[in-house]
C-alpha cells in the first residue's frame, strides 16, 4: 500500500491504449469511457513503475513527483 505513490495520468497525452490498466496486477486502474482512471491509488506499490514503463506516450507520472501549487 502506498499513500504517496500512485500514478497520475496526463489525459492531454494519454492515447487510451490501456496498456497501463491492463498490466497493473493490483487493480489500481478502472477503465472508464476507454481511458484509464486511477480509482484505487492505495493499492499501488511504492516505487513500482510498471505501468509507466509501458506507456509509450509519457502520460504517466507519480503522485510524489507531481508539483502542487504554492
Ligand atoms: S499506457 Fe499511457 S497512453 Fe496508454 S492508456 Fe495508459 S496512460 Fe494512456
Ligand atoms: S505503478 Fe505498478 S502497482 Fe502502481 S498502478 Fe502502475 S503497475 Fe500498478
Amino acid at each position: 500500500m502506498a499513500k504517496n505513490w500512485y500514478p497520475v495520468i496526463d489525459y492531454s497525452k494519454c492515447a487510451g491504449c490501456l496498456s497501463c490498466a491492463n498490466f497493473c496486477p493490483h487493480g489500481v486502474y478502472t477503465i472508464k469511457d476507454g481511458k484509464p482512471v486511477v480509482t484505487n491509488p492505495l493499492e499501488c506499490v511504492e516505487f513500482c513503475r510498471g505501468c509507466q514503463k509501458l506507456c509509450d506516450y509519457g502520460a504517466i507520472t507519480y503522485s510524489a513527483e507531481v508539483k502542487t501549487h504554492g
